[in-house]
């Protein structure tokens, strides 16, 4: 029986048609959570029902048809609010991170930058959370500014509270690192940026699906995630905002179902959220999040959190004593989220990932979209294994007998 603190994970790889294959002839090990995560039989059923029974567009017709899809995807409004405790106008639905970010860039960017304003990220970033800033820097002639780290890939608290001494409009930040695994403590963040009267907006594309968050326990002001790292499909994702602060900005996309009016020479918006869903929306898969959002719960995300916990302090406990192997970010598996990022010796991490990919293993090598962190860190490329709810210990250990394998390769 696999089974950690908080999963059982037998029962959980059941639901995962996906973990049947097998890659080269062997057990598929799939360590590349991060990246994105596989899909449950519930959430590819849920697609299927959907498109089977209910299909039609929402939000326009009185039609049977028209009425269920409209009801299933204000459902899973509905369960995406419930999941981070906030109210469902709150919920605008997005491609995914990345797009939840540029949204705020450009409908709460421009009016709120003037020239030789300051905006601050941390040099742990996903590019996505740093590009977007850039962009609107460059286009308001305002400054970005970078809270640094400390050895152990902990943000510098002492540099960001200087930073936010100088008033800057924007702090946006990760919950968890999805190269270092760090955790920030963003609930004292959020306070601090709110007391220097400073925006906030947390990245957390590696947290919402690993733990339980609650947004208003955390105080931001913006929060952003992916759906395809939490078991639901690609192409659907969410911004969190307060209601006053969606209401007060500008709109993303122009187009349908965003109005209340148009006239010829200037139109009304809609409601929040629908100010922001331009368009015909992603209804399936905003239906499929809703659906790994029901099996995320029905596990319970203390359990997931625990489990991840385990996970990552068996990995850090098998490589540590290797002296060849070079682990990044805090030493306290409590400390991170579910992923772990290292190198062997000087074996190059795409050669270990080519390596472990023929003895079925999927690990993600490379800068994985935080150069300024990798500069930081002095490396040009890691390997990371990054852990989730169908995980357990004998991936652990296959990937260090992977890692074994690699090493007689390169004859190390
Ligand atoms: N931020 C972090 C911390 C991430 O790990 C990722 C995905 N790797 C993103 C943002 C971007 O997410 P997406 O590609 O789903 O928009």
């Amino acid at each position: 029986m696999l089974e950690t603190d908080g999963l059982h994970v037998d029962r959980i790889r059941e639901d995962f048609p996906i973990l049947q294959r097998k890659i080269n002839g062997r057990r598929l090990v799939y360590i590349d959570n991060a990246a994105t995560t596989q899909k449950p039989r519930q959430v590819i059923d849920a697609l299927v029902d959907f498109y089977s029974n209910h299909n039609s567009n929402v939000h326009r017709s009185v039609h049977t048809l028209g009425e269920e899809a409209t009801a299933a995807y204000e459902g899973a409004r509905g369960k995406v609010a419930g999941f981070i405790r906030c109210r469902p106008s709150e919920v605008v639905f997005t491609r995914g991170t990345t797009e939840s970010i540029n949204l705020v860039r450009f409908a709460w960017g421009p009016k709120h930058l003037s020239e030789g304003d300051t905006m601050a990220v941390t040099l742990m970033e996903h590019h996505s959370n740093i590009v977007p800033w850039q962009l609107l820097a460059a286009e308001r002639r305002a400054k970005l500014e970078y809270v640094g780290l400390q050895k152990d890939g902990t943000l510098d608290m002492e540099g960001l509270e200087k930073l936010l001494a100088e008033s800057p409009k924007l702090l946006a930040f990760s919950h968890s690192s999805n190269v270092l695994g760090s955790i920030n403590d963003v609930a004292s963040i959020c306070a601090k940026a709110r007391k220097a009267g400073v925006t906030t907006l947390v990245d957390a594309a590696q947290s919402v699906p690993h733990m339980s968050v609650d947004v208003s326990e955390i105080g931001c002001d913006f929060l952003a995630f992916s759906g395809h790292k939490m078991l639901a499909p690609t192409g659907i994702g969410v911004l969190y905002a307060k209601k006053k602060l969606l209401e007060d900005m500008d709109p993303f996309q122009g187009g349908g179902e965003m109005i209340h009016e148009v006239f010829l020479d200037h139109s009304t918006w809609n409601e929040v959220p629908e100010k922001f869903e331009a368009g015909t929306v992603n209804i399936a898969d905003a239906v499929g999040l809703g659906a790994a959002v029901d099996y995320l719960s029905s596990l319970g995300m203390d359990a997931v959190r625990s489990h991840d916990v385990a996970l990552v302090k068996y990995a850090m406990d098998v490589f540590r004593p290797q002296s060849d192997v070079k682990i990044y970010g805090p030493s306290d598996a409590s400390q991170r989220g579910g992923v772990v990022s290292f190198n062997v010796a000087d074996i190059h991490p795409h050669d270990l990932a080519t390596i472990l990919d023929g003895e079925g293993i999927a690990i993600r090598s490379g800068h994985r979209c935080a150069q300024p962190l990798m500069k930081w860190l002095d490396v040009a490329a890691t390997s990371r294994a990054s852990f989730y709810v169908y995980n357990s210990f004998d991936d652990v250990d296959a990937l260090n007998e992977g890692i074994k394998k690699a090493r007689s390769v390169f004859k190390l």
